[in-house]
Formats: structure tokens, sequence, C-alpha cells
């Protein structure tokens, strides 16, 4: 795949002027992207694939249990979107796209995507990028590690195959490691590949089992050949499924005519993927570390508040609107900025200090859509101090994990997948963030029980790493 979604560095554009009404300078800019680029699968590893689908396929044919029939090949699948974001992903998208299947036969950087464009890669030794990449952002690390960007089945069909277990955070192409990756089978026989998955996070659903549309298969990683988390995006057809398919119609299409998309998204995407509120600027750390988000929702009365907004495929011409909302509804600050150039991905920053107590909002508008993120002042309202929104992190972890919560916790319990209970603290209480030493436990998959004062309390799915 192409480099484009590591981000190794940032431009720290300093843009001096104000604009009017802004709280304060602007910050931020584009991503450099690494332009170096390289197969998202080897020969070799897209060789194997291919074998081991069509031994896959024969199997389960002779074994009766193969769901696609030649003789009652219906006409080919609409997918939906593959990539969607957890549902305690609070932003308003988490991908965007870096890379579209290359038609143009010719090698190197002879580049055609559906659209006439050069939205693609190819390789000096002849490979054309024969997928669609689709990358998380903002923090696409973060995101793997929280497991916010999913992967879901862009329409049903049979699980031919499946890998799992590699290494999932690969900076660079020099790996020989194969992708962990789920190949789902259409009643059309037509296969869908979802590749460069989270170690771990593949569906339970075993080959020969069906899966549904929208399905979760499992989590964005950067498994095999990657530079960093993203979804590589595959489809093929006929009888040995091997003829590709580009699922996007447009003109420079040469291998099929008609859209495989139910609704297929235009060629940029411009929007604004989250509005976020933070204590400091994130630090965006060299390949594979994860992020620094620096995030926060709740803030002391005056504090300096980071207010930041991340965006795909920002449109030069185009502008945001941004405003800082008191809690009466009135604006501490509403001011234009005016983007001009195009940038797959950026991200925009300035400063405020909110001064009164209550619960703001940061809201910003691009390209007709509004994105609201709100953030408290002050002391939590009773309502927001609940055992609800007691976070963990990290999670996957090591030996320590950090219990963020704004309640009492009163006491709390491990239990494994067996419903064993292997780690207890009573008549503990904390407030705040607390650290709690688990090194004792062996790696696995554990559910954490918080008890509140009122007796309530909140599971927890634990993966000790
Ligand atoms: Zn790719």
């Amino acid at each position: 795949m192409k480099a484009k979604i590591t981000l190794l560095a940032l431009i720290l554009a300093f843009k001096l002027s104000y604009s009017q009404n802004a709280p304060s300078e602007v910050f931020g800019g584009e991503f450099i992207k690494n332009t170096d680029s390289s197969l998202c699968l080897t020969l070799e590893q897209r060789n194997a694939i291919f074998k081991e689908l069509n031994e896959n396929i024969a199997l389960l044919k002779r074994n009766g249990n193969l769901a696609f029939n030649n003789a009652k090949r219906g006409s080919h699948p609409l997918f939906i979107w593959p990539v969607q974001k957890a549902s305690s992903v609070t932003y308003s998208s988490i991908w965007g796209i870096s890379n579209y299947v290359d038609h143009n036969p010719n090698t190197p950087n002879q580049l055609t995507d559906y659209n006439c464009g050069t939205k693609t890669y190819d390789t000096t030794d002849g490979y054309n990028h024969q997928g669609i990449d689709i990358f998380s952002w903002p923090f696409s690390w973060y995101a793997m590690d929280n497991d916010q960007a999913e992967i879901v089945a862009a329409a049903a069909g049979q699980i031919i195959a499946k890998g799992d277990g590699n290494f999932d955070r690969s900076c660079d192409f020099s790996t020989t490691t194969p992708w962990n990756a789920v190949y789902v089978q259409h009643s059309d026989g037509s296969i869908a590949w979802y590749g460069h998955l989270k170690s771990g996070s593949l569906t339970s659903k075993n080959v020969g089992d069906m899966v549904a549309e929208g399905e979760f298969l499992g989590i964005m990683g950067s498994s095999g050949v990657s530079t960093g988390p993203h979804l590589h995006f595959e489809v093929h057809t006929n009888s040995t499924y091997t003829q590709l398919v580009d699922p996007y119609t447009g003109t420079c299409n040469t291998m099929n005519v008609d859209s495989w998309w139910q609704s297929q998204k235009p060629y940029l995407n411009p929007a604004v993927n989250a509005a976020l509120t933070h204590t400091a600027d994130p630090v965006f750390n060299a390949c594979p570390t994860t992020e620094t988000p620096n995030l926060s929702n709740q803030f002391d009365l005056n504090d300096q508040v980071f207010f930041t907004v991340f965006l795909r495929d920002q449109e030069p011409g185009s502008s945001l609107n941004l405003r800082i909302i008191k809690p009466d509804n009135t604006d501490l600050f509403n001011w234009n900025y005016n983007l001009t150039d195009y940038y797959q991905l950026s991200w925009w920053r300035w400063n405020a200090f909110p001064n009164i107590e209550g619960e703001w909002k940061w809201e910003v508008t691009y390209m007709g859509e509004t994105t609201t993120h709100t953030f408290n002042v002050g002391t939590l309202s009773v309502e927001e101090a609940t055992l609800e929104n007691t976070s963990i992190f990290p999670n996957p972890f090591n030996d320590v994990v950090n219990i963020n919560s704004m309640v009492k916790i009163e006491a709390l319990e491990i239990v494994d997948v067996l419903g064993k209970s292997v780690f207890k603290l009573k008549g503990y209480t904390s407030e705040g963030i607390e650290q709690v030493d688990l090194a004792q436990l062996s790696n696995g998959l554990y559910f954490l029980t918080l008890y509140g004062e009122q007796k309530e309390k909140k599971i927890i799915k634990l993966i000790k790493k």
C-alpha cells in the first residue's frame, strides 16, 4: 500500500493572521505522508490467498457446505461501506480514502483510478493497486488500540478463509508476515477481501459460516505489508475468483460497467471527522507508537482549552464556520476559517479560556454539515458524574490499567472468560484516575465489574496482552 497513513510528521504550519473574532492564532496543517509505495500484498502472499480460497471452496463444495451455487448465480451484490465507527465513538466519522484501484496496466507511476484521477498507486515491479485503502482518522493507532474502527461485511456471504494472529503494527514494507484478513463469498460467487486487520480482533465465526450484511468482521489494523492502520478492500469475481472488480463505476473503470455500491460515495469526501477538545496539542508519535491525543471534556474554570477540527479531503476554497458556545447558548467566539489547499488529512487548532461554569459546545460547520462537541467547565453536574462515564485505559493493557472515574468506586472484581474470579479489591475507594496493577494476570480476555456507592455496577471487557 502507499504510505499515506503513517503520518510520521506533521507540518506545523503557523498562520500568523487572526481571522476576525477568532480566539487565537490558528495552528495545525496537513500531515506529511510518506510517499514510498509498495504492495499491499506481495505476489507470493497474493498467490497463497488465491490457492487457499480455491482449496477451501473445493473442500466446502465436497462436503456440501458451499453456499454459492453456480447454477443459481445471481446478480452481483451491492455493498454498504465496510468501515464504521464503534458505537462508543462520538466523532462524526472515522474514515478517509487514500487509494483506489489502479486501472492503468502500465508501471511505474502510470496511474488511473476509476474517476480518471491518480488517487491510486503502482510499483516499479509491475503491481497496480488492486483494492481500496480506507484509513481511520484522527488517531489511527489510538483508534486501533480502542477498537474504534470496525470492519463490517459489505455484503452478506460465506466466510471462505480467514487469517488471524499476525503482527499488526507494521510501519513499512519490509515485513513478510501475512496480514490478518477475512474473505467473504457472495451469492454470485464474487469474493471480498478485508485485509490488514488487528490481531485477535477477527470475528469468532469460522470458515463456512455465514455473515450478514453489516456484520462485524474485525478491527482495522496494520498487519502485513502496511504503514499504518487501514483496510484494504478488494473484490474478485468469475469462476476462479481472480478477476478484479472495482466497486466504483466511472469513466476510467475498465473492469466493470456498473457500481457495486448501494450508494456510491463521491470521489472526494470533504468532511469534519471530529471536532474535539484537549488539555494540550495532540501528539502524533513515530509509527507505531500510539498517538497521545490529550483529549478532555472536563476543564476547570478559566483553563486553557485546545479546540481542534480534524478534516478529510479538505477542499480548496471552502471554509469552516467555528463557534465556541457558552452554557447560555450565546457565542464566546464565532468565526470563519478559509481553507486554501487540498489536503487528504488536516487538522486545525485554536485556544480559548472558557470563563463560565456549565456545559459548553464546540461547533464546526463544514460543507453544510454541523458537528457539535460538548464539554464541561467547572464542577460536573450530578447527572454527568455517573459510573456510566467511567472509563478504563489503556485497553488492551500490559500490566497496569487506569480507571478514570468521576464517582466513587467501592469495589471492583475481575473474572476470566470462564467466570472465575481472579482479582478483587473491596473497601477500595477511588475517584479521578487510579492505577490498578494487574501484572499478575496472564494474557487474555477478562471482565471487570466496577461497583459504585449506590451498588450500581458497570462491566468492562478487558484484554491483557
Ligand atoms: Zn491497499
